[in-house]
């Protein structure tokens, strides 16, 4: 579309068409606000980004809808989009040095995963402790129990590992290093349910569809990239890449977190409040990824859920290496011949410089020399990735609450999300999954941070 035909209307700019911008737009669509949405790249969906594969889509972002109270939901249950068949949690193969875990490893190790699980839980809550890391607080409770246990040399190295992929699957569902993971999102995170929804084939295509469907296309600036916001006077001033510029009274911002920290100095003019500007460097904005791995048939065994590998084995000569954080992988429920790495830590910055063929061959020795002993892993024929860390738009996976931001006992999230305001008028609005206090990281959160900014501009123009 021709951004200059429709310009005169236009009072609010949307920056970004993820979830939060898109719900932003669907709400002024419902309250006949006039709007723009200026969205960087070439698609919708932001950090949703669903591909086709054989009869359904593949997800490169969200998956897995949290809570039940809330639109997302609404829309899973009303498009039919709960997978009939879960995983199988108890179909777990552990691999520590080349060599299965055994039964006995296992029942030492549940008992000590369990308990720890709901020790965090609490910890999360209390003052003495919820400023500390979920990995400082796991060996802690670690090195207690590994105490009153009687073990040889070999089974302790093996308690060692289970410990460190019990670390990783931290990281990677929270998207945090351990290390940085305080405790205290475990208090303040909260979707009103234990569980995630799994999703059928067509998941989350179908809710962003929906989305979408709302928000006439001619209402979308693609591939309009937004360099600088300029609030200093009676309109706001949004500066294209190209050069070009458009005034309104309101803007939403919805850039990720890891946008805003990288150019959040050339974003804004004036630059934003002290405040507000450490808030977004306190706060802790991860990195994670999945990558697909395609064969000709499935080589793990039906029934399976998770190959989880530790103390591997083959080459060890630099540290930080790729191999080092791949350590999670799951067969995908309904794409057979699918196995989905789960990584974390520094493995998505380092598969980012590999080719695909180069990240090919080492996914395949790293596999076959780690489980030669215990499958006859077959060679991968295509990977299917997105690199979030590397796509400009994302710099990174979503957000948490990183152990600076617990320890400036500030309210970051609400530091991000209060409004600039000139004359009690919302002059710039941020959101955001990142701007949501209690379902930060998540697409409920996003769109939820959309509406909210949306009926912060709309309340002031009193057209509620
Ligand atoms: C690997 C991965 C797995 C995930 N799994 C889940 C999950 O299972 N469940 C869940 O709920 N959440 C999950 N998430 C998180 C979820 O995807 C995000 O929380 C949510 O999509 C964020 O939406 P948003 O609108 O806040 O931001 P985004 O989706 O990032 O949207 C922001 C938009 O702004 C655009 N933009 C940025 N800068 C500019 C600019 N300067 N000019 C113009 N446009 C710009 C971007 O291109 C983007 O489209 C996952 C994320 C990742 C990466």
């Amino acid at each position: 579309m021709n951004l200059n035909d429709s310009i005169q209307n236009i009072t609010v700019a949307i920056i970004g068409a993820g979830f939060a911008g898109l719900r932003a737009a669907q709400r002024f669509e419902q309250l006949g606000i006039n709007y723009m949405i200026f969205e960087g790249s070439d698609r919708v969906g932001g950090r949703v980004f669903p591909f086709s594969y054989q009869s359904g889509y593949l997800q490169y972002g969200a998956e897995y809808v949290n809570g039940e109270d809330n639109e997302i939901y609404e829309i899973v249950k009303k498009n039919n989009l709960l997978s009939a068949t879960e995983i199988d949690e108890e179909g777990y193969e552990t691999v520590v040095y080349g060599q299965e875990v055994n039964n006995k490893m296992y029942k030492i190790w549940d008992k000590f995963e369990s308990s720890t699980n709901e020790k965090l839980e609490r910890d999360g809550a209390r003052k003495e402790v919820k400023n500390q890391s979920v990995s400082e607080r796991i060996d802690f409770y670690f090195s207690d129990f590994m105490k009153a246990q009687k073990l040889s040399q070999s089974e302790q190295t093996v308690m060692q590992n289970m410990n460190k992929l019990f670390k990783n699957q931290y990281q990677l569902e929270w998207s945090a290093p351990s290390t940085d993971l305080c405790l205290r999102n475990f208090d303040t995170w909260d979707s009103g349910v234990d569980s995630e929804a799994t999703l059928n084939e067509i998941g989350f295509k179908s809710i962003l569809d929906e989305l979408a469907s709302k928000v006439p296309k001619t209402k979308i600036g693609m591939s309009s990239k937004v360099v600088n916001v300029d609030y200093t006077g009676t309109k706001v001033k949004i500066m294209l890449s190209n050069g070009q510029y458009f005034l309104f009274d309101s803007v939403i911002i919805t850039a990720s977190l890891g946008y805003l920290k990288k150019h959040k100095t050339t974003l804004f003019t004036p630059a934003l409040s002290v405040s507000k500007s450490a808030a977004i460097d306190r706060f802790g904005f991860g990195n994670n990824m999945k990558i697909f791995l395609e064969y000709n048939d499935p080589w793990w065994p039906n029934g399976m859920s998770t190959i989880q590998i530790s103390g591997r084995v083959g080459n060890t000569e630099t540290s930080n290496s790729l191999e080092d954080d791949l350590m999670v992988f799951q067969p995908f429920l309904w794409a057979r011949k699918i196995l989905v790495a789960w990584v974390a830590g520094n493995g998505p910055l380092e598969a980012s410089k590999l080719t695909d063929s180069q990240l090919m061959t080492v996914l395949d020795n790293h596999l076959d020399t780690n489980l030669k002993n215990v499958y006859i892993v077959s060679k991968i024929q295509r990977i299917h990735r997105h690199s979030w860390i590397s796509d400009e738009f994302a710099l990174g996976s979503y957000s948490y609450i990183s152990n600076k931001s617990c320890q400036s006992n500030t309210d970051d999230i609400k530091l991000m999300r209060d409004p600039i305001l000139t004359n009690r008028r919302p002059v710039i609005c941020f959101a955001g999954e990142h701007t949501d206090s209690e379902m930060f990281q998540t697409v409920v959160g996003a769109a939820r941070s959309g509406l909210r900014e949306a009926d912060r501009i709309a309340n002031y123009y009193s057209l509620l």
